[in-house]
């Protein structure tokens, strides 16, 4: 029984937004509103400023940081919350769609002045494939921003969402009066001139009433009658049902800063997200709720510690009881191992606990046994799947700048890979290793890990590739299949689980080769079953 309520208790979530939406400054007063933190300037931003691209510095720091707001827990009101922390630099997308397939929802965070951005429409469109449920929360209400209306257009157009407003702004920026709340049907008005504080929160049930002209001024209540009016008439109802299927999203205004509208966001969060969602492996759906634990892999991080090669393996607990001490069957491996001091998360540090249940993220020490989508279980041969690599944007080859050193580069290059990175591509033609990456910072990252962790020098040399496809055929032995193993051998590669992949130099090459191949399909991601 003990266990069936310890899981409907938890909700696993990560914030996505575009950098400077205002990402970290929610976070902290979510976990101020928890209690977990007890002063603003204790979550650390994840970010990595501009113009730090070859600050190495920077990077080891930025790495202490990612640790340490990896997952972020806290309890509100009886819930358990766990925060997945998604880095919002682009060249570090990927690991944030890795965090992805680990969150059970989403609240996405969007800068009123600025709309919708470039890497929140990449990150909703990844939630979004995966009917992950989403709120919506526009911050910064107590700058001048977009109007209200223009910006759930926006949003409805450029992250293709159904949205539905479950609190409206009045005023903005200078004039920012407060939010009328829809979902409790009430007001929190701003007090006076620090608009740092909520005055009170003022039951409103309906909105002709004159009280509502005393507390605003005649202007804005009418005005408020009227957008609510309109709210009423444009969009649909909320309905929670087709939120979690990631049919509809909430939309919330407020200023995370100022701590308003957090409240009203959090509050909804805790009656309407889901709980641990039920996850697909390869053999089939497994449940939450079912006895047996299982977990999968999906982050690695280094230690900070060059001396230490020990690395710290994110488990999202998907069902039954992960015990420390007990042994549990690595699937890839088909090898059983026990974990002495599995860590827990909370907000501001990590502790040796005995017990995690689903929804629960757990780090594992580990010297070099796991790899991202790694499962763990009783004995059950499963592999979960979610955990598909994206088609790089840079390609480099990397060669070994010191000869006496090659197996430390093999291995150096080995463990980075598996931590995810990069992606090691190698051509067939010569077996050369080339290095796929989302953004070139990452380029400075591996070199400098390969000298300072394992004390391999390498250096890059430019190879013009497109854009990587991985290759699927229904018959290997088709006349169409090896006529295009043996033409286009040039531009094929091994992905690091053994998948074929093409490496098109253009989109016009990677165009005309489709055409040409018919029955070859070209996938813009590693998973596509
Ligand atoms: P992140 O990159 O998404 O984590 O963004 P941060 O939380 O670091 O915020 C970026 C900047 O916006 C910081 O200077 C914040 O103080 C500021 N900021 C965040 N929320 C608000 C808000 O509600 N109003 C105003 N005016 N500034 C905000």
């Amino acid at each position: 029984m003990n266990f069936i309520k310890e899981i409907n208790r938890r909700r696993t979530f990560g914030i996505i937004s575009h950098p400077d939406a205002g990402k970290t400054t929610l976070t902290e007063k979510l976990l101020l509103f928890g209690g977990a933190i007890q002063e603003a300037g204790a979550v650390k931003s994840n970010k990595i400023k501009k113009g730090a691209t070859s600050d190495f510095m920077e990077i080891e720091r930025q790495r202490g940081i990612s640790v340490a707001t990896s997952v972020l827990a806290f309890e509100y009101n009886g819930i358990k919350i766990n925060i997945l922390d998604t880095p919002g630099h682009k060249d570090f997308a990927e690991d944030t769609f890795r965090t992805l397939t680990a969150v059970d929802s989403v609240i996405v965070v969007i800068d009123v002045a600025k709309g919708v951005e470039e890497q929140t429409e990449k990150l909703v469109e990844v939630c979004r494939m995966r009917n992950i449920p989403m709120i919506v929360f526009i911050n910064k209400m107590d700058r001048e921003g977009k109007d209200a209306f223009d910006l759930l257009d926006e949003i409805e157009q450029k992250l293709g969402l159904r949205v539905v407003p479950l609190s409206f702004p009045i005023g903005m920026g200078y004039d920012f009066k407060g939010i009328y709340n829809i979902w409790e049907k009430n007001l929190d008005l701003f007090s006076g001139d620090s608009r740092k504080d909520i005055e009170e929160t003022i039951e409103i049930n309906d909105l002709t009433s004159p009280e509502l002209d005393k507390l605003i001024g005649e202007k804005a209540a009418q005005t408020l009658r009227d957008e609510i009016e309109l709210v009423d008439g444009i969009y649909p109802q909320f309905n929670k049902e087709e939120y979690l299927n990631g049919e509809l999203q909430p939309v919330f205004f407020g200023s995370a800063l100022n701590n308003f509208g957090v409240r009203e966001l959090l509050d909804c969060f805790v009656e309407i997200a889901p709980k641990p969602r039920p996850k697909n492996s390869e053999q089939r759906l497994v449940r939450p709720d079912e006895d047996k634990f299982t977990g999968f892999v999906f982050k690695i991080h280094a230690n900070m510690d060059p001396n230490h090669r020990n690395r710290l393996a994110f488990i999202k607990v998907v069902s039954g009881e992960f015990k420390r001490n007990t042994q549990y069957l690595h699937v890839r491996h088909n090898k059983k191992l026990k974990f002495s001091s599995p860590n827990a998360f909370f907000a501001e540090k990590k502790e040796i606990v005995d017990i995690s249940y689903p929804g629960d993220i757990v780090g594992l020490q580990d010297t070099g046994n796991f790899k991202i989508g790694d499962t763990l279980t009783e004995g059950e041969i499963l592999n979960y799947k979610g955990v598909p690599s994206f088609s790089p944007e840079h390609f480099r080859y990397i060669n070994n700048a010191d000869p006496l050193k090659s197996k430390q580069l093999n291995k150096g290059i080995d463990q980075l890979m598996d931590e995810g990175v990069a992606q090691l591509f190698t051509l067939e033609l010569n077996g050369r290793k080339v290095i796929g990456t989302v953004g070139a910072l990452q380029y400075e990252v591996i070199q400098y890990r390969l000298e300072h962790e394992y004390g391999a020098k390498c250096i890059y040399e430019n190879l013009n590739v497109y854009k990587a496809s991985w290759i699927e055929t229904d018959d290997k032995k088709s006349e169409e299949y090896n006529e295009f193993l043996r033409v286009k051998q040039r531009f094929l590669a091994k992905d690091k689980r053994g998948q074929l992949v093409f490496l098109a130099d253009s989109p016009f090459s990677l165009q005309m080769t489709q055409q040409k191949y018919k029955n070859i399909k070209f996938h813009s991601t590693s998973e596509f079953d």
